[in-house]
């Protein structure tokens, strides 16, 4: 057997004939696209048919693990889910933590690919010996948690301990916002790609393999591994949770700020998870407020308050560590009422589903999180249409008629619940809004695109991109628009790529706030150098949260090349992140997707620039920034495609 950190095949699933195969890959094509994302966007590239319906049966999904997953590498055990977006219309992807993704390799794939409609609901099952689509009309209706633990007390009477992947109500409802879950809540959750596994008909992935997942130099992954655990289990006693608002407000008055070092946010992740931000970021400016057009002076300190990351800890009554992660920003908190306990909320949802709609009430929001991952929705596009319906009954787009009797005012926490309930039964007022924004703004018209804010079709997560233009840029750029997860100006600091990277523009001790909103080529080149280094994590199967600790603590080149054997330099892998990248730019332009439409909406831009809060008179000079991030790419830089001969010479035309 060879040692070298992947598998070396891939599964086929069609479900319209039930036919299920294995393919093996050579290893050109590893070299080429890694794995997990690199991979998946290789195979979708070249199989999916120009314009195929996102939710007909030419549509594929595949699900993959990293290259480094299981390999003895840390933080590298998310799963990555693939397809063309029915929200975007170009490419998708979404990806998860939890322990689902070794499990792929332990059944000896480097991905599960599924094509074609089944007549009948199934779930894909595959253990060291049986391959085959199983019946799942018992299922169909189940939420996520009822469905896990069904097919978990199934497969343990036949003496396995699988790992499951699941959508619930609202992917089985095709709602373009739903995304698929595991490990009883956590969710894959944007691109929308939950509504195409709907539209398959495929309720549930089941896996519980004994593979051996191997790596080139076991040695020498331990020793790298043992370097970023040391810098993880650093923890020095910090500040109690409300003081993280002050440190924001500070953030927010100096006009200088030091380059950040990620290890001041392993520190608050490690302490309080996510929420750690809770108050920091609406003080800093970092946190959309009111469905973007409110400030941190419509959520300051005493309207924050009550999600400080103390609350949450105070809930939580277990950590929860994804696989591999030594880490573990993840709880599980108790509840009274309906559920008894739920995943620790993230910031992303408490800030959709708190400061997005002024509301205050906590406990909603954990109700919220609980039904939203039961449903297998994604919480941040829920708290933007919120939101967005919010704006509009004040603006008397819609009214008590239109909404079935429910008073949407601002921070009406009662009429929120009942809201969203609605939206995952496809009910009332809430079948509107049960696709997203985009799609509300079709069905209520009458002006109403003035309140939307999107990127592409995707709502933009909870990181305002008037205060870090980076976010605009991603937001806008990125073949799946509108992430959080891939760059940012504040995460370049982070990464602290210059260290390792040659080329890379480096970031002095010290800067002014105001620099980062001048000097667009060089923001385009940190963009550009943030996109090949996410593309390499999300290739891996790595946590951005690790990344966060610079590449020095975070060994990911040198992981790449002690599990497969590889003799490449990290500007060898960042060369390669560009091809990837490129691939998928070529996926949106092969569907019919203008680059330039991604742009994210005014408001998120500062156009107007707001007169009050953190971001008062900020605006982005958007174009500039795409014009020369795509040129940094080779791209066409006014349209922003990539040569379709360009993509010919990387040996990926189909
Ligand atoms: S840091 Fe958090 S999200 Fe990342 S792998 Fe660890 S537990 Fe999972």
């Amino acid at each position: 057997m060879k040692r070298r950190g992947y598998m070396g095949k891939i599964l086929m699933v069609d479900l319209e004939d039930g036919s299920i195969r294995e393919e093996t890959l050579p290893d050109e094509v590893y070299r080429r696209c890694l794995g997990g994302m690199g991979l998946g966007a290789h195979i979708l590239y070249h199989r999916i048919p120009a314009g195929a319906d996102p939710l007909g049966p030419d549509n594929m999904l595949g699900f993959l693990p990293g290259l480094l997953t299981g390999t003895g590498s840390l933080f590298t055990g998310r799963w990555m889910v693939v397809g063309k977006s029915p929200l975007t219309g170009g490419w998708g992807d979404a990806n998860c933590g939890g322990t689902f993704s070794p499990e792929i390799k332990r059944c000896g794939y480097d991905g599960i690919f599924l094509r074609g409609i089944s007549p009948t609901p199934v779930y894909l099952y595959v253990d060291d010996h049986t391959r085959e689509l199983r019946d799942a009309s018992v299922l169909w209706g189940m939420d996520t948690v009822e469905t896990e633990i069904h097919l978990k007390a199934n497969a343990k009477a036949a003496g396995k301990r699988p790992k499951v992947i699941c959508i619930g109500p609202a992917g089985e409802q095709v709602s373009l916002i739903s995304g698929i879950a595991t490990d009883q809540g956590r969710l894959a959750a944007r691109s929308g790609l939950g509504a195409v596994m709907g539209a398959k008909r495929l309720k549930a992935v089941v896996l519980s393999g004994q593979k051996r997942i191997t790596a080139h130099n076991r040695v020498e992954m331990k020793r790298l591994s043992r370097i970023c655990a040391k810098w993880v289990r650093f923890q020095p006693p910090f500040i109690p949770g409300p003081m993280t608002a002050l440190v924001g407000a500070l953030m927010r008055i100096m006009p200088a700020v030091i380059t950040q070092d990620g290890l001041l946010y392993k520190i608050l992740l490690k302490k309080w998870g996510t929420v750690s931000m809770n108050q920091l970021s609406p003080e800093m400016g970092d946190a959309p407020i009111q469905n973007w057009k409110g400030s941190s002076r419509d959520w300051g300190f005493r309207k924050s308050y009550s999600s400080h990351p103390g609350v949450f800890s105070r809930r939580e009554t277990v950590k929860f560590h994804c696989y591999a992660c030594p880490l573990g920003c993840g709880g599980i908190c108790a509840m009274e009422g309906k559920y008894r306990h739920t995943h620790k909320p993230e910031y992303e949802t408490v800030l959709s589903l708190g400061g997005l709609c002024l509301n205050q009430d906590v406990d909603s929001i954990f109700y919220l999180n609980e039904l939203l991952n039961r449903a297998g929705m994604d919480t941040i596009s829920v708290g933007h249409a919120v939101a967005f319906a919010l704006e509009c009954y004040e603006a008397g787009i819609i009214s008590r008629e239109d909404t079935g009797g429910l008073a949407l005012t601002w921070g009406n926490s009662a009429a929120m619940v009942t809201l969203v309930e609605q939206m995952v039964r496809r009910e009332g007022f809430g079948g509107v809004l049960a696709d997203g924004v985009r799609q509300a703004v079709y069905r209520i018209g009458k002006g109403s695109e003035a309140f939307a804010v999107l990127a592409g079709g995707q709502e933009p997560a909870m990181h305002d991109s008037r205060n870090d233009p980076g976010f605009a840029l991603h937001y806008s750029v990125e073949p799946t628009p509108g992430r959080h997860t891939l760059g940012a100006h504040l995460y370049y600091e982070m990464f602290q790529l210059w260290k390792v990277v040659r080329g890379v523009p480096k970031m002095p001790p010290m800067y002014f706030k105001g620099s980062k909103y001048r000097n667009p080529r060089r923001q385009a080149a940190i963009g550009a150098a943030n996109s090949r280094f996410m593309t390499l994590v999300n290739c891996s199967g790595a946590c951005m949260f690790g990344a966060f600790l610079g590449a020095r603590r975070f060994r990911l080149f040198d992981w790449l090349n002690a599990a497969t054997g590889w003799d490449l330099t990290p500007n060898d892998y960042m060369e390669l992140a560009g091809d990837i990248h490129t691939l998928k730019q070529a996926f949106n332009v092969k569907h019919g997707i203008e680059p330039r439409d991604f742009k994210i909406g005014d408001r998120a831009l500062g156009r107007p620039p707001q007169t009050e809060g953190a971001n008062k008179g900020r605006s982005v000079e958007i174009e500039a920034m795409m014009t020369h991030y795509w040129e940094q790419f080779g791209w066409n830089p006014e349209t922003g495609k990539p040569d379709p001969r360009v993509v010919e010479k990387m040996g990926h035309a189909a």
